[in-house]
């Protein structure tokens, strides 16, 4: 992936969670390049982080790689005290860490309920809350043409759209849209800013199966008005413009990264 290297983002910090891989990883290193000071959270692929590292290192940027499980309350409030400890500020999050566990709904466990929920709901409330706290802390003026602080939830076209075989991950997103709309509503006093992205079909592991076989691609390029799958900078381009001034008067609002593709019925 590469980016025109620029100074969108200098001064700026920002944490993107699940940044080892995918969507995630385009989005730092397009913040990277952009002249952010990133902190580059993954999982459980270390390889996949040092990556995104290399490729912001490369663009002359700067980055931290943090493991941290985001469901985990003291995991996710780390992530932001490494921000401030290594680069001495936040100001953009990135909550796009996720998962898919699909499942007939008669057979879906509590267990396989959970663990999408606790990752993609709980684990981006646990991350907003903790960047939020700090933001807040601010003093911006309400004339001002800039932000505190700017929270991007990477949400999802199901969280308008059902999902046959995927009722934890729909749950997770269509809360997340409340979610985001809540915090927006009640964090604009602090200015700070809340927004959601709603990627269509990504070519990324999430759904590697699907478009690397003949027959999957079909069935996701019938959906796509547009006639193509997304890839993980089309959505990075729309959150490194969104983490801008350029979009100072964006709050509350999703943008749907999609080829069109809420346009059809599901
Ligand atoms: P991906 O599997 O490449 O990325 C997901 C990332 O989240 C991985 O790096 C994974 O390690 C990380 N992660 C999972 N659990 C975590 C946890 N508990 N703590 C920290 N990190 C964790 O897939 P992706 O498509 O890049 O997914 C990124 C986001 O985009 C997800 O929220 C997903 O739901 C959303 N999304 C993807 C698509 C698509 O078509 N690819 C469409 C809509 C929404």
């Amino acid at each position: 992936m590469t980016y025109k290297a620029s100074d969108r983002l200098a001064g700026k910090v920002a944490v993107v969670t699940g940044a080892s891989s995918g969507i995630g990883q385009g989005i730092a290193i397009a913040m990277g390049q952009a002249g952010a000071k990133v902190v580059i959270n993954y999982h459980s692929d270390a390889a996949g982080a040092r990556q995104t590292q290399q490729q912001i290192e490369k663009a002359g940027g700067e980055a931290i790689i943090r493991q941290a499980d985001v469901a985990k309350p003291e995991e996710a409030q780390e992530l932001i005290e490494a921000a401030k400890e290594q680069f001495g500020a936040v100001d953009i999050l990135v909550n796009n860490a996720g998962v898919q566990q699909d499942q007939a709904f008669l057979e879906m466990t509590l267990e396989e309920w959970k663990k999408v929920i606790d990752t993609n709901l709980t684990g981006h409330f646990l991350c907003a809350q903790a960047a939020a706290r700090e933001f807040a802390k601010r003093q911006v003026k309400q004339e001002e043409k800039t932000c505190a602080g700017n929270i991007i939830f990477i949400s999802s076209v199901h969280d308008i759209i059902p999902w046959a075989g995927r009722a934890n991950y729909t749950a997770a997103k269509g809360g997340l849209q409340m979610l985001m709309k809540t915090l927006a509503q009640e964090l604009a006093k602090y200015k700070i800013r809340v927004n959601a992205i709603s990627p269509g079909a990504i070519k990324t592991d999430i759904n590697r199966k699907e478009w690397e076989s003949e027959e999957g691609r079909k069935k996701m390029l019938a959906q796509i008005p547009y006639g193509r799958i997304g890839e993980p900078e089309d959505i990075a381009k729309v959150a490194l413009w969104l983490a801008t001034d350029e979009a100072d008067y964006i709050t509350g609002s999703t943008i749907y990264v999609d080829g069109g593709m809420t346009l059809f019925p599901s």
